[in-house]
């Protein structure tokens, strides 16, 4: 008897956070997926092992400086073995492939996204810079060619749950944010807070660029993007609710007044499983919640003042246009610099509102003018950062 087809996974940026969560999944279930395509971009030593674990038929180290260490170490293994920015877009095209998890970070996500979407694989996201930089772009190139995109990030999987079985309009979707380590900060403290303290995320364990954007917020300004554009919902309609246990992933609420929502422990093996998995739900040994150990669940508003970036992601969203896609550039050049210590916490919101001012805003950008807004954005936000 023939066995049945195992779904084929390409993983970009298989060495994070959610990378390495996608292979446990993936060692979970091996009757069911299969590792085709592994990738990195300096964790060579972790990509190698990876490889001989999973034997994939391709792997990708984005930087090329790495790639004779790789394909030796490889050698004995039919694994071919490639480097380089636009190996990645090549590699997710490879015919058997099913699906692409975009789990790398920032800009340099959405060229591989968009080959991935010409070449028809469904796309499991969680690399949300895509959708905020070109949501409009990717969104119209999925219907072209009918690609599905199952979300990673927990929110947007609690929404796409919430509207399982579901085809009356949205009323309002609510976004649910931890609100960081600094949540209780005032201005005052938030001047002070170091990198150390910013990487202490109280719920989720995170690549070190998601969770500066956490401390600040941006996290949950680039998610109400990421959701306006995967759910066709105006922003006036994506009501942010600060939740510090993260035991409610996010809601959907409707016409009637009735409010769906997904709950459970943290754990974004529970997204990433589902993307995989869908229509389906399989089944997993991870932590269940404990009703009667539950902490008590609480809601707060946001505050914009203490937390600019939201802000700034807002009036990114109302402008339209290539504005996010300044943000994310911006963002993008603040955070690392925060992470090494040449920028305070308070002046990475100034470094991106001063972007916003000065990089060339374009109403209706193509895949070129986003690529060249990104370049510029980022040379204007290093300039900026030099002044502050
Ligand atoms: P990470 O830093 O832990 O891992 C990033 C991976 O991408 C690594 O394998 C790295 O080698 C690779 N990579 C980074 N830059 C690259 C580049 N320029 N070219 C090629 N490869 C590159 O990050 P993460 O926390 O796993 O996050 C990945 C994406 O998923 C981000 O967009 C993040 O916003 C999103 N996300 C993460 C989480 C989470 O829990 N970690 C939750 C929701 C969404
Ligand atoms: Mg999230």
């Amino acid at each position: 008897m023939q066995e049945p087809k195992k779904r084929q996974i390409a993983i970009l940026g298989s060495t994070g956070s959610i990378g390495t969560q996608a292979l446990d999944v993936i060692a979970a279930h091996s009757d069911l997926f299969e590792a085709r395509v592994l990738t990195a971009n300096n964790r060579v030593e972790e990509l190698i092992e990876q490889a001989r674990r999973f034997v994939p038929a391709a792997v990708v180290i984005a930087n090329d400086a790495h790639y004779e260490r790789v394909s030796d170490a490889l050698d004995d293994l039919p694994i071919q073995v490639y480097a380089g920015p636009e190996a990645l877009c090549e590699v997710v095209q490879g015919g058997e492939i099913d699906m692409v998890l975009t789990a790398m970070v920032g800009f340099a996500g959405l060229a591989p996204t968009i080959a991935a979407i010409k070449a028809r694989k469904a796309i499991a996201l969680a690399n949300k810079e895509t959708m905020v930089v070109a949501g409009e772009l990717v969104n119209n190139l999925c219907n072209e060619y009918r690609v599905p995109i199952l979300p990673v990030d927990s929110e947007h999987s609690a929404i796409f749950q919430s509207l399982m079985g579901e085809n009356s309009p949205i009323e309002k979707i609510i976004l649910t944010a931890s609100g960081g380590p600094f949540r209780t900060f005032t201005l005052g403290q938030l001047a002070e807070v170091t990198p150390e303290q910013a990487l202490r995320h109280p719920n989720w364990d995170m690549g070190a660029k998601i969770t500066i954007d956490s401390a600040t917020m941006m996290n949950k300004g680039f998610e109400v993007i990421e959701a306006k554009w995967l759910f066709g919902v105006a922003p006036e309609k994506i009501q942010v609710v600060v939740h510090p246990q993260s035991v409610v992933h996010s809601a959907v609420q409707f016409e009637d007044g009735a409010v769906k929502a997904q709950l459970g422990v943290p754990d974004m093996r529970v997204p990433i499983q589902l993307a995989f998995s869908f229509p389906h739900r399989l089944g997993s040994d991870f932590e269940r919640l404990d009703w009667w150990q539950m902490p008590a669940l609480t809601f707060e508003a946001p505050d914009p003042e203490r937390f600019r970036c939201l802000a700034l992601a807002y009036e990114s969203l109302h402008q339209g246009g290539n504005m996010p896609c300044i943000v994310n550039a911006a963002n993008e050049i603040v955070n690392r610099a925060f992470l090494e210590g040449r920028c305070r916490f308070l002046q990475m919101a100034e470094v991106i509102e001063q972007t916003m001012q000065q990089t060339s805003f374009i109403k209706e950008p193509t895949y070129e003018d986003y690529v060249a807004t990104d370049a510029e954005a980022r040379r204007i936000a290093a300039e900026a950062l030099k002044r502050v």
